[in-house]
């Protein structure tokens, strides 16, 4: 039987491997463990494997999960990576420690008023649409400078950089171009807020394409825990 910590494992090499084809650094890349929809046991595994960073979608899943933990595994980083409403978002700022899907100044204003004075500041990427679908959230290219600039002004967030999802496809090409054209953006945006440092992009079916392109933390699901 294949284990939480096996899968880990066989993740973390992939890491490694894309890093060094493209003679990248691993400790370059961060992982970032997707538990959304796995039960707090599967959670305690990888934490148990070494692993400290998570990743949540869903806010009410996400609060319970953390407020569960948060005695015996207070090191545990939570990251928020699904989309937000507004009147949800005081729960990401009162628990989470990373919000990667900014993409609106009411969102960034909400976050940053609702942060607790007692906690550091959150950090936040901003989701940027690089798809061709419609479907898919995120900011136009275009207007990252601008919430980019937002974000930087409020006290209570840090602006870390960009995140995306790529097309749903087996273009590898069109992921590959897609990947290219944000690493691009937040070249342009790392020259302006030294506080940039993270690239927000790579799953479990595309992570090497991803890392080859610039990703900086990579979000890793069911290669780790499992189809959902
Ligand atoms: C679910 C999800 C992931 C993980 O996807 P896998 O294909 O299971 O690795 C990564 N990022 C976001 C935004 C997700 O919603």
């Amino acid at each position: 039987m294949t284990t939480i910590a096996d899968r880990l494992s066989i993740a973390q090499s992939r890491i490694n491997q894309a890093a060094q084809n493209c003679s990248r650094l691993p400790s370059d890349i961060s992982l970032l463990a997707v538990s959304k929809t796995k039960p707090i046991n599967d959670i305690i595994a990888a934490y148990e494997a070494g692993q400290r960073q998570f990743g949540e979608n869903y806010v009410q899943e996400g609060e319970t999960k953390i407020t569960a933990l948060a005695a015996d595994y207070p090191d545990i980083e939570w990251h928020f990576i699904g989309p937000l409403q507004s009147n949800k978002t005081k729960i990401v700022a009162e628990h989470f420690d990373w919000m990667h899907t900014v993409s609106r100044d009411k969102i960034a204003q909400r976050l940053n008023d609702q942060r607790p004075d007692s906690k550091l500041p959150l950090n936040v990427c901003i989701q940027v649409n690089i798809s061709q679908e419609d479907s898919k959230s995120g900011v136009d290219a275009n207007q990252v400078a601008t919430l980019a600039l937002t974000i930087s002004q409020l006290p209570n967030l840090t602006l870390r950089g960009l995140m995306a999802i790529p097309t749903a496809t087996d273009n590898t090409q069109l992921q590959q171009q897609e990947f290219a054209n944000l690493k691009v953006l937040y070249d342009q945006l790392k020259l302006q807020y030294p506080s940039i440092d993270t690239l927000s992009m790579g799953m479990s079916g595309d992570m090497d394409i991803a890392i080859a392109n610039g990703s900086t933390m990579v979000r890793i699901g069911s290669a780790i825990f499992g189809e959902r």
